[in-house]
């Protein structure tokens, strides 16, 4: 049997992994890079096959890797981990810089960097898992990494559909919390004539529907854990 329950009590960190193709910047969230080997330094990285992110890597053969700090934002890993490459900028607001490879990896909220050559690309299914060597190695700031406990645990993040570690069965962290009644104080705005309000998570782009007057104090994204005050009112 396979109790999926046990697969939540590995460990790991939260990392950034980005590559490029051509001149466009592919960045993801990843929970499964590892080193595996001291000589040569050797690492590991599973991504998703439907992931920007991989396919750059695919095509290039390289990749780097932030290791993000437990105080990196929400905005921060929403960008990089509820979106796509593919239609978004995800450098556009955050500080990255270039290996000698002319990678990109963002420095912003990293304890670390890692610029790495693939070596060996393994199908495993749903993801590719990438071996290779480092070939630069930078301290990039001080503090605690992130680890993958604490982003669920205290930040209140969740998991993506893409994510290795995803739950096809569903986690009770995934599932939308029921949420209080609205209770805004702000003077509620009308919506034009036949549409009606609703809130969009600036992080994940879900939408909340059924709170014309504003979202709970503690409403959080049920996809993301971004908090109340990243949602946009919409109308629809
Ligand atoms: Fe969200």
């Amino acid at each position: 049997m396979i109790d999926r329950k046990a697969f939540r009590s590995l460990s790991s960190g939260l990392y950034l992994i980005t590559s490029h193709v051509g001149d466009r910047k592919m960045g993801c969230v990843v929970n499964t890079f590892l080193q595996v080997a001291s000589e040569p330094p050797t690492v590991t990285v599973s991504l998703n096959k439907e992931n920007a992110t991989t396919a750059a890597i695919l095509e290039t053969g390289r990749y780097a890797a932030t290791v993000l700090s437990q105080d990196a934002p929400m905005e921060l890993i929403g960008t990089f981990g509820f979106h796509t490459s593919a239609d978004t900028d995800k450098f556009a607001a955050c500080e990255y810089s270039v290996d000698s490879a002319d990678i990109p990896y963002v420095t912003a909220h990293g304890l670390a960097h890692f610029s790495v050559r693939v070596t060996e690309t393994i199908d495993v299914g749903t993801h590719y898992l990438f071996v290779g060597t480092v070939e630069e190695s930078e301290v990039l700031g001080t503090g605690d990494p992130l680890t993958y406990a604490y982003y669920h645990a205290v930040k209140g993040g969740k998991t993506p559909a893409k994510a290795a570690s995803y739950n096809p069965e569903g986690d009770p962290e995934n599932s939308a919390a029921a949420v209080p009644a609205a209770a805004d104080a702000a003077a509620p705005e009308a919506p034009a004539a036949g549409k009606r309000v609703a809130w969009r998570c600036m992080i994940c782009g879900y939408v909340e529907e059924g709170y014309p007057d504003g979202l709970p104090e503690d409403f959080v994204c049920p996809i993301c854990g971004a908090p109340r005050d990243m949602f946009e009112r919409i109308e629809i």
